[in-house]
């Protein structure tokens, strides 16, 4: 028995809860762990709030934005959490009421660095020890920026060491780009998590063949 009235009164910050990771189960609905029934959320314009990572709320936070009327709920759960005084499926995916305007450009981190460069080396195109490369050195007064940092294997990255990439004669296989949130996500589509609720594939476009 799971404790929806606690749930509903309390005061937790919803972002919070974005901590815990959903837990993947391939088993049917009504057998699973409600830790195991993450909601997979959508935008007001029913787009997913991110590819990749997967925009997914474990099914405390989105029951509990379905009683703060944040969001619709769009599909469930075969599975049922009850309280006290009432009972109701777990959402499998929920839309935004309200529209989040996604911001044009993308945070510079490692991981979205990563991923403008498809986790690939940018001189060699290996997947395997992956570290970041400045195209122009540092020490040839080479910026830390979306431009002159690229992901490299170490191998390349020893090879290429203070030169630039003419000095090194080391091609870059792309132009390092500052992306858009909207390039940022197109990479994101190449990259389909493990598990993927049934209710979830109509809202979820992958860079992946159809099956027939
Ligand atoms: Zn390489």
């Amino acid at each position: 028995m799971f404790d929806l009235d606690q749930l509903k009164q309390s005061g937790r910050d919803m972002a919070a809860d974005d901590a815990n990771p959903p837990r993947f189960d391939q088993s049917p609905d009504e057998l699973r762990h409600p830790d195991s029934c993450p909601a997979l959320v959508l935008n007001a314009d029913y787009t997913p709030l991110s590819y990749y990572p997967l925009s997914l709320w474990p099914w405390q936070t989105s029951i509990k934005a379905v009683f703060l009327d944040r969001v619709n709920i769009v599909s469930s759960y075969d599975r049922m959490v009850h309280s006290a005084s009432m009972e109701m499926p777990i959402p499998s995916v929920i839309a935004l009421k309200d529209y989040v305007k996604p911001s044009e450009h993308p945070a510079f981190t490692r991981f979205n660095l990563f991923l403008r460069d498809s986790f690939l080396c940018q001189y060699c195109g290996s997947g395997d020890n992956l570290t970041f490369d400045h195209i122009i050195p540092r020490r040839l007064g080479g910026k830390t920026t979306w431009e002159n940092v690229c992901a490299a294997c170490s191998p390349c990255n020893m090879k290429k060491g203070g030169r630039t990439p003419q000095q090194a004669h080391m091609q870059l296989r792309e132009r390092a780009i500052k992306p858009t949130t909207w390039q940022l996500q197109d990479k994101g589509r190449a990259f389909p998590p493990g598990y993927l609720h049934e209710t979830w594939r109509d809202w979820l476009y992958w860079d992946i063949e159809l099956e027939a």
